[in-house]
């Protein structure tokens, strides 16, 4: 602590980002990137991007990249707002929409930079608990509030909330934004996209790094009807007006032209969560639902942070969060085939099966 610093720094508790070690060779199943490359394609309209006018701003728009996205999902360019990961525009999103008069709510246990959010800028947060099976129940979330932040799947649980539970959110908070983190859903969610339409109180966000394997280009993006996106757009022109830069924008736009590796890709992440999950089930370990592209395990005859530690003695990087009711869980990121049976592997010496 520094006392240069204003007293509001002082008192931010920053987010603990999972490990990014530069060891090589490490089978790396800590923070639920993508085992696949990007798309040849990706890398192709880099180069070329490269090659070629990075002595220029880029779009302060990034109107490629937004009109993309919209054509995906059937929306308006003016409907999608871009940003450097969705980190960034989850950092806006609360900014916009939750500096309000009363707290808002989220689960007790989600994605943890939404209280790094609430800290940077003084926003309360009333946390709602998970229920008995670690999911969200909506019904929890009907007090008079500042606007309600999910994420669906949520994470680090794995587990999704049906579209029409979305909608009771929705129905229950008209006059408050209803932000759905979207970061997972390509791995089986539900996505409430299609719902943007209907609800002016509904802001999604959603991210490049999972299933598009972009995850080193920070991309990001949300979708909402006009207005959410034009209080998103003041807080950026307030901040930083060149939210992708001409590689990021390339790379973006060619992940969205190329629609059959995603499919391909995203099949075989989730069908390598499917076979994890049974053969991890075998070896005694219980596993939560998950519609996400990583499962949430535990042991019952073995401490989480031992095995974790175990792992990484053996060069494979798992994620163990301290935090009450998940303490004895892992979280596993889904990886190759390969790196699934190193895993595998690996817990049934740790256990002795
Ligand atoms: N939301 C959730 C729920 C996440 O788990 C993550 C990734 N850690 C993000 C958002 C941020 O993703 P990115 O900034 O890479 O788009």
């Amino acid at each position: 602590m520094s006392t240069f610093w204003s007293p509001p720094v002082r008192e931010l508790v920053p987010y603990t980002p999972g490990e990014q070690p530069v060891i090589p060779g490490l089978v790396k199943l800590n923070t639920n990137e993508n085992p696949y490359p990007p798309s040849p394609r990706v890398i192709e309209a880099i180069a070329a991007a490269a090659q070629d006018g990075l002595q220029l701003y880029p779009d302060p728009q990034a109107r490629a990249f937004r009109q993309a996205v919209a054509n995906h999902h059937g929306l308006d360019v003016g409907q999608v707002f871009a940003g450097n990961g969705s980190d960034e525009v989850l950092a806006h999103a609360f900014f916009a929409f939750f500096r309000q008069d009363r707290p808002i709510l989220m689960p007790d246990i989600s994605y943890s930079f939404y209280k790094v959010y609430c800290g940077l800028y003084g926003i309360e947060a009333t946390l709602v608990p998970l229920d008995a099976d670690m999911g969200i129940d909506v019904a929890q979330y009907q007090a008079a509030c500042g606007g309600v932040v999910i994420a669906n799947p949520n994470a680090p649980t794995g587990s999704g909330l049906p579209l029409a539970q979305v909608e009771q959110l929705l129905r229950q908070q008209p006059d408050r934004v209803v932000l759905v983190d979207e970061a997972y859903v390509d791995f089986g969610g539900d996505s409430a996209m299609a719902l943007i339409n209907r609800y002016p109180n509904l802001l999604v966000v959603q991210t490049l790094s999972k299933s598009r394997s972009l995850a080193g280009l920070r991309v990001g993006f949300a979708a909402g009807q006009r207005h959410l996106i034009e209080g998103l757009e003041r807080v950026k022109d307030s901040f930083n007006s060149y939210p992708l830069d001409r590689l990021a924008l390339a790379g973006a736009v060619a992940a969205y032209e190329d629609s059959a590796y995603f499919e391909a890709t995203r099949a075989a992440v989730i069908r390598s969560r499917e076979l994890l999950r049974l053969q991890l089930q075998e070896l005694g370990f219980e596993v939560l639902p998950s519609q996400a592209n990583f499962l949430m395990v535990r042991h019952p005859g073995h401490d989480a942070a031992t095995l974790a530690a175990d792992l990484r003695a053996q060069r494979i990087l798992v994620r163990h969060f301290k935090l009450p009711r998940i303490e004895q869980y892992l979280r596993i990121s889904i990886g190759t085939p390969a790196q699934c049976t190193a895993l595998v592997d690996a817990c049934r010496k740790l256990l002795g099966a």
